[in-house]
Formats: C-alpha cells, sequence, structure tokens
C-alpha cells in the first residue's frame, strides 16, 4: 500500500531517481532549478577546479555558474510537505540530495529568500554578473 502511493499514475520513464531521505520514496520536483554560482576561486577549488584554472575564470567574470549542482523544492507523498533540497549530480541518472542550508540559498539563481521569496532584481544582478561557464563537469569534479 506504501509503495503504491509513490508510484501512482506516473511516466516513470521521466522521473529522476530523487528518494525521500525519510521514506525513501520519488520524489516530485514542484520547482525549477535554481543554479548555483560560485564566488571565488576558492570556493571553486573545494569543488576540484584546479588552481590555474579557478583563478583563470575569475579573472573574467565575478561569479561561475556551477554545473551538476543546485537547489530544488520537492514534494514527498508522504511527507505531506515541500522541501527544499540540495541536488548534486552523480552519475547518469543518479542523484544525491541533502537538505539546502541556508548559505546556499544565497548562491543559488533567482535568488530565495529565507522565506522562499524570489528576488527578481538580485536574479537578473547574478545572471548578468556571470559567465557562460557551466562546464565543471569538464574538469571531471562530478563523481
Ligand atoms: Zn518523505
Amino acid at each position: 500500500m506504501v509503495q503504491r502511493r509513490c508510484d501512482r499514475n506516473r511516466n516513470r520513464s521521466k522521473r529522476r531517481a530523487i528518494y525521500c531521505p525519510e521514506h525513501g520514496c520519488h520524489l516530485d520536483s514542484v520547482s525549477r532549478k535554481h543554479r548555483l554560482y560560485a564566488e571565488s576561486a576558492q570556493h571553486l577549488r573545494e569543488r576540484g577546479v584546479g588552481r590555474r584554472t579557478a583563478l583563470l575564470l575569475f579573472a573574467t567574470a565575478t561569479t561561475v555558474s556551477l554545473d551538476g549542482e543546485w537547489l530544488e523544492c520537492f514534494w514527498c507523498d508522504q511527507c505531506q510537505e515541500t522541501t527544499w533540497y540540495h541536488v548534486l549530480k552523480t552519475g547518469e541518472r543518479q542523484y544525491k540530495i541533502s537538505p539546502a542550508p541556508r548559505d546556499l540559498w544565497q548562491q543559488a539563481s533567482g535568488v530565495i529568500t529565507v522565506d522562499g521569496n524570489p528576488t527578481v532584481s538580485e536574479f537578473t544582478r547574478r545572471q548578468a554578473r556571470a559567465t557562460n561557464f557551466n562546464g565543471i563537469k569538464d574538469f571531471n569534479i562530478i563523481r
């Protein structure tokens, strides 16, 4: 019975393998992906980007968008609530999620306030400042 509730009437082929940490059932996305931005070379280096590359990227831009990780809001049928998660893509169809800590929200595009309200001006500002670099996966840091 419990499993049926999780799997009802869904197009399974389109669903990503993202599961509730509490219940292990599929989560339904209720938001778009909010991209994350690195704001310092140090920040990139923490993600495995080499020092030279990190410095080079920040020589031409003040923020660098991160590929392979983002913030997204999900609904769990069993929690009966939505939760913001930090999603890390770990493989072709594999994801690792953890509840989004507050400091990550400030790195997200479409910046979300603690109340869950996007601030449009901040989003626009960040988009304008961001470089088009979104190929962190080229550096093989997402495993
Ligand atoms: Zn749940």
